[in-house]
């Protein structure tokens, strides 16, 4: 029924779980800045917040980061792209990863968002908005270096040079392109792609004096400085993991600052006076007297993820254990190590020392997908951010 007054039927997610997850701005802006001080002070250090910034609140961490000092911030699509526009300042520069799709070029002229064009049809498209809006207005063109997902080939950048115009009239403002094993130095592909990147770029720099260059991402920035060119897209660094498990032990441990802690409520401690099985499947046995403590949160809220098979969870001064599986709502821990007359009223899985790292050294998860996997559900509480 249509009324006046706002949008009173508007569904909310609901906040079922009830676990608390707390995200830590300062953390964040403290990430940050420790990838800029790695930098030459021309390469600027831009975030990458796409996917709601991980799953973390691109609302929140966004203009955290501006407030730190950050400039460039890249998106996924033209939705998030829009919301970017609704929370940060005008100087901020939008860039969206996933490009203009057909139709779409007009709004990203009037809200002065990037483009990301990585097909010669994009290009065309991105030239005649441009003419009809009177001019170039600033664009990213990406190349294809070896990892074969999004990019001009080769041929295509040889057939775009045949008209260079093209490309002033395109705006391009930014060449980039993606490394695939960034996160293994070792890997032959970053030298292939590193080469390949700097051949194209000299070509395209003939006709484009100013084009600036970005080839890294978190995990770039380690391989070396012939890696960061002028700009940066880091993302997974900011919020506190870091893409090479391998690595992290051989870096300075303050380099990256854990950002996440969860908190998920007891709703039930029991003690199970006769011992047997725990949970569906009945696939975990108990023995007599082991006391046990159902917490919200489940598989729904990214839990299986999350714990892995590691599965700890931390009262106190106490470590504790998931028994039996997981469910969408419901976790189960073992707490019987527990003095007898403590009923903990939470237990937390994630906090400063057990980070996103070390869960996914024991699980052999993604720090990406742990964190875009954490679900709606959480109460969400955000610490620092502020200026300076
Ligand atoms: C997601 C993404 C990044 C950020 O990668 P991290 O490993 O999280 O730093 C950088 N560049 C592109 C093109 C991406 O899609």
């Amino acid at each position: 029924m249509a009324t006046h007054q706002g949008e009173p039927h508007r569904a909310l997610p609901a906040l079922t779980s009830a676990g608390i997850l707390t995200i830590d701005l300062s953390a964040i802006q403290a990430n940050w800045r420790s990838i800029k001080a790695r930098l030459a002070a021309h390469v600027s250090a831009g975030a990458v917040i796409k996917a709601d910034a991980y799953g973390l609140g691109a609302a929140h961490v966004g203009p955290a980061l501006y407030r730190a000092g950050c400039r460039e911030f890249f998106v996924a699509s033209l939705v998030e792209a829009r919301e970017a526009r609704s929370y940060l300042p005008n100087d901020a520069r939008i860039i969206v990863l996933g490009g203009a799709q057909s139709g779409e070029e007009g709004e990203f002229i009037e809200r002065d968002l990037t483009p990301v064009l990585f097909s010669l049809p994009a290009l065309d498209r991105w030239r005649q908005a441009c003419r009809a809006a009177g001019g170039p207005h600033p664009s990213a063109l990406k190349i294809d270096t070896g990892m074969h997902r999004l990019g001009l080939t080769p041929a295509e950048v040889d057939q775009l040079l045949l008209e260079p115009a093209y490309l002033q009239e395109c705006g391009i403002g930014l060449v980039m392109s993606h490394l695939a094993c960034a996160d293994e130095p070792e890997h032959p592909l970053n030298q292939e792609q590193l080469h390949r990147f700097e051949a194209t770029a000299d070509r395209l720099r003939v006709h484009l004096p100013d084009v600036r260059l970005s080839l890294a991402n978190s995990s770039g920035v380690f391989l070396g400085p012939q890696w960061h060119f002028d700009l940066v897209r880091t993302g997974a660094f900011l919020y506190g993991f870091h893409p090479q498990p391998l690595l992290a032990d051989t870096l300075p441990t303050d380099l990256v600052q854990p950002v996440l802690q969860l908190d998920l409520p007891v709703r039930q401690v029991r003690e199970v006076s006769h011992g047997g099985t725990v949970g569906y499947g009945a696939d975990a046995r108990i023995e007599p007297k082991t006391r046990l403590a159902v917490v919200a949160g489940g598989y729904a809220d990214g839990l299986n993820r999350l714990l892995g098979r590691q599965a700890v969870g931390i009262v106190g001064e106490y470590s504790t254990r998931v028994i039996g599986r997981i469910s969408m709502d419901l976790t189960i821990f073992d707490i019987s190590e527990l003095p007898a007359h403590e009923a903990p009223a939470w237990i937390q899985v994630l906090n400063r020392e057990l980070t996103v790292n070390h869960l996914t050294q024991s699980s052999g998860a993604l720090g990406y997908e742990v964190l875009t996997s954490l679900g709606r559900r959480y109460q969400r509480r955000y610490l620092g951010g502020e200026s300076g």
